[in-house]
């Protein structure tokens, strides 16, 4: 039992969840005091990280987690008309045909991620999802998903679409793939530095058999 194990981010990554959240988002502006989101803005925050968003928006700091577990709730609602980012099935396919064990780990909520893969027949794709939100932030998951699992740094890798991904990574030991279909732009994800970034799923199989390479088996 020492396959890689390769542990996805789900929004942005695998579920192209980005433009119900908008509209969710843009539903409480007035209940939480903040601006509705324009396209502008939205482009504009795709070149910012997590930390320079909250700080660009207007929401008090104290709110923050009131609006997150609200909209998440209302995410719920909306999960069943989620896509698939487009080819992300069959990268995702190829890579468990590869020998590669695949888990989620992610901040949305359990039972969101569950309603998306019962959809889409997903679910035989993926040995774990962790999912949770947490305070702590991704690294403590990434950390807690180690320890639970006993599986150490060495034959993981994390995927995602957003800077904290590949800060939550690298805080925690692992080797991170960050995908350009998502939240952030490619320009603030490689001033990141991650250690692949590709742009269409169709390169996913190649960027981790890269870094896998020296992995133990
Ligand atoms: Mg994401």
């Amino acid at each position: 039992m020492s396959d890689p194990v390769i542990l996805f981010d789900f929004d942005g990554t695998i579920a192209d969840t980005h433009q119900m959240l908008i509209a969710i988002l843009n539903n409480l502006a007035g209940e939480f005091g903040y601006e509705p989101l324009s396209e502008a803005m939205v482009q504009e925050f795709r070149g910012l990280s997590s930390q320079e968003i909250i700080r660009a928006s207007k929401v008090s700091a104290f709110k923050i987690p009131f609006l997150i577990r609200r909209a998440k709730e209302d995410v719920q609602a909306s999960m069943a008309t989620v896509s698939p980012i487009g080819g992300i099935v069959k990268s995702l396919e190829d890579l468990t045909k590869q020998g590669y064990a695949l888990g989620i780990l992610t901040s949305n909520f359990e039972e969101n991620v569950q309603i998306f893969l019962a959809h889409h027949d997903m679910n035989n794709l993926f040995t774990w999802l962790d999912a949770g939100m947490t305070i702590f932030g991704k690294h403590r998951m990434l950390r807690r998903f180690q320890e639970k699992h006993n599986i150490g740094p060495e034959r993981l890798i994390y995927v995602g679409d957003e800077t904290r991904d590949i800060d939550a990574a690298k805080k925690s030991g692992v080797l991170v793939v960050s995908v350009t279909w998502g939240f952030n732009t490619r320009e603030i994800l490689e001033i990141h530095s991650p250690d692949a970034l590709i742009d269409d799923p169709a390169q996913l199989g190649e960027a981790i058999a890269q870094l896998t390479q020296n992995f133990p088996r």
